[in-house]
């Protein structure tokens, strides 16, 4: 879960870190704990609705289409939401608040899913695997003809 303490964040606007962890077993997406730092900044003039713009950063697990090869990417995410307190209504990117804690880990995990490119390669040029034989054209050669 990912949670925001609002009374934790300093009235006015000011430059703040987080590093969250969404565990496996809370994700179905990925094998493996996703974790993410964010840099924002953020805007606490009015307590019943705070704005956060800023970037979040994670790597995941990937498979690569082409020689499927697990391998690590990078990614860093611009992002613009706000917390408001007692929100009703259903704008993606404006979170619900009560009490102090706010769970945004629905809006993350929709970010980090988003991010996710249709094609991973990688690298790019990965050379694939033979379709023949099947090994690993980037570690060997073969001797098909193709
Ligand atoms: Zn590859
Ligand atoms: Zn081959």
């Amino acid at each position: 879960m990912i949670n925001i303490n609002v009374s934790s964040i300093p009235a006015g606007i000011s430059v703040q870190t987080f590093q969250w962890v969404i565990k496996r077993d809370e994700y179905d997406f990925f094998n493996e704990d996703l974790y993410i730092e964010g840099k924002f900044k953020v805007n606490n003039i009015h307590k019943t609705q705070i704005e956060f713009e800023g970037i979040i950063e994670f790597s995941l697990e990937l498979i690569c289409d082409r020689c499927l090869e697990r391998f690590k990417r990078d990614f860093s995410e611009e992002v613009l939401f706000v917390l408001k307190k007692d929100y009703l209504g259903d704008e993606l990117d404006i979170i619900n608040f009560t009490d102090y804690l706010c769970d945004i880990t629905d809006y993350i995990k929709d970010i980090v899913v988003t991010a996710i490119p249709s094609k991973n390669l990688c690298k790019d040029d990965c050379k694939g695997i033979c379709p023949k034989c099947g090994v690993n054209l980037n570690y060997e050669k073969c001797k098909c003809n193709i």
